[in-house]
């Protein structure tokens, strides 16, 4: 069992966890400093933790001692059969009078099925409450040295899942829209279909040569980060062995991390190109 001492939070008045409560909670990209105070908070007053694959377990053994743990996890964009099967179980914890902490990788309402959780819930008459968590698409980029928006490239982005129900590239994507509207394209869940997907941005209009970068295993002493372009993307995915969970960027914001590789530059190595998009820094403009 874990002896780790409570961890005592900042006095705030942090929302109650009554029985019977279902808790979603997102945990962040997977360094547990990213875990924000109020899961912490949660954490350390549920009876039961119903958590993903993507949860790193060192968030786990913050949990108080006695509080169970069962693990829900699913992968690699497998068939959801078994997603009614755990909103199910989260109904039966709760109605047995538990507090109910599901914990999800990431924040909980971007792809992670966090909203078909909820409206199950809400459909039981479940009592429930959220609590957002650092995106991968967001935080792990930036461990990265990626920015998802900067003022010389782009003011929209697109965050993008390369697997729907069915463990398909989602059919309804309108790719030509994407490769029109959007100057960045976060992917999530898209290393297995890489190819098919950027074939259809290539065939949309968008170059070959554009800046890719595939973060997996974002925020872990594990990372890695490999840069392409979307023409060689797919080829150096998989001649670099890069696996899920991973994160894809298409769009010049990749070449910000010539610039701005801090974990790199904390280490010691120098920037490799102080302005890479060569227009004089927006930093130095108003
Ligand atoms: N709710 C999660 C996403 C769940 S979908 C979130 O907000 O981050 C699972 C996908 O998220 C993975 O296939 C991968 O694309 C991405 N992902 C999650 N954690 C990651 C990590 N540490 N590094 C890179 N990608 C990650």
């Amino acid at each position: 069992m874990i002896d780790t001492p409570h961890i005592a939070l900042p006095p705030h008045d942090w929302p109650a966890f009554p029985p019977g409560l279902v808790w979603l909670v997102g945990a962040g990209p997977g360094e547990p400093g990213l875990l924000t105070l109020e899961a912490l908070h949660a954490l350390q007053q549920a009876d039961v933790i119903v958590h993903d694959a993507l949860v790193n377990t060192r968030i786990l053994d913050w949990r108080r001692p006695g509080t169970r743990l069962e693990y829900a996890g699913k992968r690699g964009g497998k068939p959801s059969a078994k997603q009614r099967d755990i909103s199910l179980r989260l109904i039966e914890l709760s109605r047995q009078g538990q507090r109910v902490l599901r914990l999800k990788g990431g924040d909980p309402f971007v792809f992670g099925r966090g909203g078909e959780e909820a409206q199950t819930l809400v459909r039981a008459g479940v009592p429930f409450r959220v609590t957002p968590g650092i995106t991968a698409g967001i935080g792990g980029l930036a461990h990265a040295g990626i920015p998802v928006t900067h003022r010389d490239v782009n003011h929209t982005v697109t965050f993008l899942t390369g697997h729907d129900q069915t463990g398909l590239t989602p059919t309804e994507i309108n790719w030509e829209a994407l490769a029109k509207g959007s100057p960045v394209i976060v992917m999530y869940m898209a290393i297995k279909h890489l190819p098919r997907i950027a074939d259809e941005l290539m065939a949309a209009g968008r170059n070959a040569a554009e800046s890719v970068a595939i973060v997996s295993n974002a925020t872990l002493p594990q990372m890695r980060v490999l840069e392409t372009t979307l023409g060689a993307a797919a080829v150096d995915a998989e001649r670099h062995g890069m696996e899920a969970p991973a994160i894809v960027c298409l769009g010049s914001v990749v070449e910000m991390r010539k610039s701005i590789d801090w974990l790199g530059q904390l280490r010691g190595e120098p920037p490799r190109d102080l302005d890479p998009l060569q227009r004089g820094g927006a930093a130095e403009a108003s």
